[in-house]
């Protein structure tokens, strides 16, 4: 990623602290991030050199509980994009209501490009390098891009032998026999298409009047993209970075599904009544709904004159830049903010910690009811607030969770 991101996250906290009308002491507070770690990871290739991988972890704050946050294998990874992404965590975990700071972390490498011992040994590394700031009363990380259920896998076990304890509490996103939640791996899409739902409840639209497009097929997009059909909404459009796919009459949703579960991704998928189309046409199309899920910084100052649907539902962390958001403020397009819309995934996380502390697991109704329950709530809640405030969803969202962050510095003080 680019430099300046973290600069986009003080762009938008700068806005919350005017209208909150915050002290400046405060608002230092909450622009520093409390901790970053920076580590060297010497490992052992296969082909018997040595290469060193840097890693980062960054907790931005841990005013409200553990730090939270994904961990990242990925080329653009860095100190600015951790920061950036591990205050916006902050304000996720805070919009959402659940006990947790913000956190993120990641090593700058094509995990691609390693076979699975040179990924188990680096993962193996950045657990021990970070050891002494993780943990599950710390800093709990999880599967972010380039990681998954696995890489989870070894944290915990890592983790656990250093400590010396089993400690499937460290990290979420594991696998489920070993601690994972049931409903986890969908909770995000899952969680998005709740959003949506509230949305269309309050604008008086029935889901079958709406047409949709879906940019990134992954795990978030292409549970968005099943859920949304299955609510009954018309998707005419889905893509992944190979390109996409746009049928006006609408997609055949589960057989594109099944097409990316068994090629990975999208290309060679045929129907009768479908083109191609490119990712940059995808998010221009004339929809009702368009449903950001792939990267951050896809609707810019130089396409957001031309987005054509009517609302935004953002299911990637930070898919529209304060420029852009500004343009379709004027252009009267409605944008429900990822920080809202996009908590499911971390909200299950929390539901799975929570598992893990009692060991006690829930069934996948009990997992999705409680999902339901808590998307609902914190959608109706940024809504009333944003209503009553004249505010943007987005504006109304930071200001709910930068006050609650406030709220939680001010009744602990400032240590000593
Ligand atoms: P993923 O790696 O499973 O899927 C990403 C998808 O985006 C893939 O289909 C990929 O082909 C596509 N993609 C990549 N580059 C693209 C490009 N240039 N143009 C179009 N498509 C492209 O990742 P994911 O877990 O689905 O995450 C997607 C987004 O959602 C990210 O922004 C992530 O931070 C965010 N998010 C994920 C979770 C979660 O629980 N997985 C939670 C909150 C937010």
């Amino acid at each position: 990623m680019a430099g300046g991101q973290y600069e986009q996250v003080l762009a938008r906290l700068r806005e919350a602290a005017r209208i909150l009308n915050l002290e400046p002491g405060i608002f230092e507070i909450l622009a520093e991030p409390e901790r970053t770690l920076e580590v060297a990871l010497p490992i052992k290739m296969d082909d018997g050199s040595i290469k060193v991988f840097i890693g980062y972890r960054c907790q931005h704050s841990t005013v409200r509980g553990p730090a939270k946050g994904g961990v990242r294998y990925a080329m653009d990874v860095c100190m600015d994009e951790v920061k950036a992404l591990s205050s916006w965590m902050t304000w996720k975990c805070a919009v959402a209501g659940i006990p947790y700071g913000g956190g993120k972390g990641g090593i700058r490498v094509d995990p691609t490009q390693l076979s699975e011992g040179e990924l188990e040994r680096l993962t193996r590394r950045y657990v021990y390098a970070t050891y002494p700031i993780i943990g599950p009363e710390q800093d709990i990380p999880a599967p972010d891009m380039g990681t998954n259920a696995q890489i989870m896998g070894w944290f915990v076990d890592t983790y656990s032998i250093l400590n010396g304890v089993y400690s499937p509490g460290v990290v979420t996103g594991k696998p489920v026999p070993i601690g994972g939640s049931i409903g986890r791996r969908e909770a995000t899409g899952r969680g998005v298409i709740f959003a949506v739902r509230e949305l269309l409840i309050r604008l008086g639209k029935e889901p079958t009047e709406i047409t949709c497009a879906v940019q990134g097929y992954g795990n978030v997009g292409s549970v968005a993209a099943t859920l949304a059909h299955e609510l009954g909404c018309k998707v005419v459009a889905v893509s992944d970075i190979t390109g996409g796919r746009y049928n006006p009459r609408g997609l055949n949703i589960p057989e594109i599904t099944k097409h990316v579960e068994n090629n990975r991704v999208l290309e060679g998928y045929e129907e009768p009544g479908a083109d191609n189309i490119s990712n940059t046409d995808l998010l221009t199309l004339d929809v009702d709904l368009l449903i950001p899920a792939a990267l951050q910084n896809q609707i810019t100052e130089e396409n957001a004159a031309d987005i054509k649907a009517k609302f935004i539902v953002e299911a990637a962390n930070g898919p529209t830049t304060a420029d852009a958001d500004k343009i379709l403020g004027e252009n009267g397009i409605l944008v429900v903010p990822d920080i809202l819309a996009n908590a499911g995934g971390v909200i299950c996380s929390y539901f799975e910690w929570v598992q893990n502390l009692q060991n006690f697991y829930w069934s996948e109704e009990e997992v999705n009811s409680r999902l339901d329950n808590i998307m609902t709530n914190n959608f109706a809640e940024v809504w009333d607030f944003a209503h009553e405030k004249d505010l943007s969803l987005r504006t109304g969202a930071y200001i709910l969770g930068v006050k609650r962050v406030v709220d939680a510095i001010k009744l602990r003080g400032i240590f000593p």
